[in-house]
């Protein structure tokens, strides 16, 4: 059947009817009072999300843009950052680090299990000259389904002084994530994740304390030069041409989650997550990452039985339903079961069925009909 294609990767996602009508309209002036409206109205709703009272920021750019303006914004060559890496995405800050010649210390833990706070406490209390300037982490590393403990460690970071740069684009909108109440300084995510939009933003909002490091701040900044942001969004204007369809469906966006509320929005991919892992767990299929630090975009499966990629070709061939594979050295070993953004009840149970049929079809031996289905269906009345 042709034209029934189903996401569930962890990005891009889907996208509602009402935003993509909204996008669909013909593009107005950016400097013209109509925008300006728009703009305003995006800027106040992007507060919401975020919790703070500070501007989020515009940016036309994938999440790892918004991520590239957060670190070159606010540190100068040679400083020493710590980086905290468990998967591809914590891997990616430390290279775009290294790029602009930061001095980095990586804190490793195994893709699969989230970041220890521990090394965070003992490196940043052992620095009493204070020489460590940030501390980057991925909060929900995508590669993983890993959720790190962003509390405790900025905590640490906190008793330290240090500033924390946050990569949120898969925890922003599908976790709490309080910006001002955690003091975050900074805190970057991408359209295509849990904003139910198509890729081309970067959003990025910054602290107080994280604008006076910008102030001294020396390395090279132009197009993404957050300063520059900064004075347009204060003005509710952008410093350059702003991808204005994906402004008029991101306005769009933020209105269905007003409308639907924070909580809602959390309880909602609490449930599709729980649903996910006890289907999966049902379907005698391994989650990657323990329940305790699970992920509530993406559940990351390991099977045993079967093979991960002759799960997903055979789930996009007979039902044209997308899953995510491993990447780097996971590559084979996991697929990933994305259920963030516009993601309902029924996508889960659509996504579980048809893998209990591809594992049927595909002879996996623990594969027990109606066990998957049956779990997420018992896990999501529960809530
Ligand atoms: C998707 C994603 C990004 C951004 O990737 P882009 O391809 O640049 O949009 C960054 N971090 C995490 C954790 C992600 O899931």
């Amino acid at each position: 059947m042709i034209g029934k294609h189903m996401l569930m990767i962890p990005g891009p996602t889907p996208v509602p009817e009402r935003v993509l009508l909204a996008m669909a309209k013909h593009p107005i002036g950016h400097r013209s009072p109509e925008y300006s409206e728009i703009q305003a109205e995006v800027t106040e709703n992007l507060k919401w999300l975020h919790q703070t009272e500070q501007d989020v920021h515009i940016l036309a750019a994938s999440g790892t843009g918004a991520m590239e303006a957060g670190i070159i914004n606010f540190l100068s060559p040679g400083d020493r950052v710590l980086c905290g890496c468990n998967g591809k995405f914590g891997d990616r800050w430390a290279e775009v680090c290294e790029a602009y010649g930061l001095s980095v210390e990586r804190i490793t833990a195994e893709w699969g299990k989230p970041l220890d706070t521990e090394q965070f406490r003992a490196k940043l209390e052992a620095d009493t000259d204070k020489t460590i300037k940030a501390v980057i982490l991925t909060h929900s590393e995508t590669s993983t389904g890993v959720l790190n403990d962003l509390e405790t460690i900025n905590k640490h970071v906190k008793a330290h002084g240090a500033l924390i740069i946050v990569d949120a684009v898969t925890s922003l909108g599908a976790v709490n994530l309080p910006v001002d109440e955690l003091g975050l300084d900074v805190v970057a995510s991408g359209s295509q994740k849990g904003y139910m939009l198509p890729p081309g933003l970067g959003l990025v909002v910054v602290s107080p304390k994280a604008w006076t490091a910008y102030e001294t701040a020396k390395l090279p900044r132009y197009y993404f030069d957050l300063g520059k942001y900064r004075k347009a969004t204060a003005k509710n204007s952008s410093p350059f041409t702003p991808p204005v369809n994906l402004v008029l469906g991101l306005q769009a966006a933020l209105q269905m989650m007003r409308e639907e509320g924070l909580e809602n929005i959390f309880a909602r991919h609490q449930r599709l997550t729980q649903a996910t892992r006890a289907a999966v767990k049902a379907l005698g299929l391994a989650t990657f990452a323990p329940d305790e630090c699970a992920s509530t975009a993406v559940t990351a499966v390991a099977p045993t039985t079967v093979e991960a990629e002759q799960i997903r070709s055979t789930m996009k061939k007979r039902f044209d339903i997308a899953l995510a594979g491993g990447q780097d050295h996971l590559k084979g070993k996991i697929f990933r079961i994305g259920h963030l953004g516009f993601v309902g009840d029924r996508d889960i149970l659509t996504g579980i069925s048809a893998l209990e049929a591809t594992l049927i079809e595909l002879g996996g031996d623990s594969a027990q009909s109606g066990a998957g289905v049956e779990a997420a269906a018992k896990a999501l009345n529960r809530h």
